[in-house]
């Protein structure tokens, strides 16, 4: 089917007396190239179940159930659902879900093998709704998602640098990313006052080993980079992280090859998964 021409997306927002809301992050994309460009980007198929976070008018579910085999989209404004129902009429394969995808139960969605998340984030929970995805251990394929720039740079970040935190680390422990293009606030209605990014997160094959160790490496990931100025050792005994003591942490930072002052932002994936090998002992 066509895709949600600029005009069409105006006229039903106006029939349907529609007000954007900036406390959910809308801004709609109206530039219909890049549509398709996240949507190659997303390399999506027939064969594809996709789960799009924030449907909006639909104008990328549109483009995304011409392509996939079967599309979920969900969506937490209510008032978007009756222009969804309106713009994704004649569509079989797309199932419209009215829930706020931070409480949403995703597990039956994702149980069914074969699936992408695409989307155009809102922006005030880029991470929660990354971490959520990447920590509840979902069996996805790859996460395709406009966001903030400063947020696609923060999960592409190196050690050392103040964009690098736990994104980065979650990020790059469960995926492999990658910036795909730069996308100017022009393309969107409002304009966000904020440069945007199309990144993909391509999930890794981990060992069972691996994924039951993901709990507690960020816990303390997380743990030292909630005091990302306080030395490792105060950061960590602070959070008495893993029920350590400060002598026990101090040791296995030790043990770790680490002098005591070093700081969270100096480590690597590697040295985290060391040290909390080190903290079990
Ligand atoms: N996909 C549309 C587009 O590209 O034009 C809209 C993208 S807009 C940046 C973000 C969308 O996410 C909005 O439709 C907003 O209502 C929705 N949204 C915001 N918070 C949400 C939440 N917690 N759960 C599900 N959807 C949410």
């Amino acid at each position: 089917m066509a895709d949600l021409e600029y005009r069409e997306m105006q006229e039903v927002l106006r029939k349907h007396d529609f007000h954007f809301k900036k406390k959910y992050g809308q801004n709609f994309l109206i530039k219909p190239d890049l549509l398709h460009d996240i949507v190659d980007g997303a390399e999506v198929t027939d064969e594809d179940t996709v789960v799009e976070i924030g449907p909006g008018v639909g104008s990328l579910t549109r483009v995304l159930a011409d392509r996939a085999k079967q599309v979920y989209a969900i969506e937490v404004d209510e008032k978007l659902i009756p222009i969804l129902d309106e713009t994704m009429a004649g569509y079989d394969n797309v199932t419209i879900i009215n829930e706020d995808v931070l409480k949403a139960d995703l597990t039956d969605i994702f149980a069914q093998g074969r699936v992408k998340v695409v989307a155009n984030l809102p922006y005030y929970i880029t991470t929660p709704i990354i971490l959520g995805l990447l920590e509840k251990d979902l069996d996805f394929e790859s996460i395709t998602v406009m966001v903030q720039k400063e947020v696609a740079e923060r999960m592409q970040a190196v050690p050392g640098t103040k964009d690098y935190g736990a994104l980065t680390l979650a990020v790059g422990y469960y995926t492999d990313p990658q910036i795909l293009f730069l996308v100017s606030p022009d393309s969107f209605m409002p304009q966000p006052k904020v440069g945007s990014a199309v990144i993909s997160l391509k999930k890794k094959e981990l060992t069972e080993q691996q994924r039951s160790d993901a709990k507690d490496i960020f816990t303390v990931v997380r743990a030292a980079f909630n005091q990302r100025r306080k030395s490792m050792v105060n950061a960590l005994s602070n959070a008495g992280v893993l029920g350590r003591t400060k002598d026990e942490i101090t040791e296995a930072v030790q043990e770790a090859g680490f002098d005591t002052n070093v700081r969270a932002e100096a480590l690597t994936l590697d040295d985290f998964i060391r040290l909390t090998e080190c903290l079990k002992r």
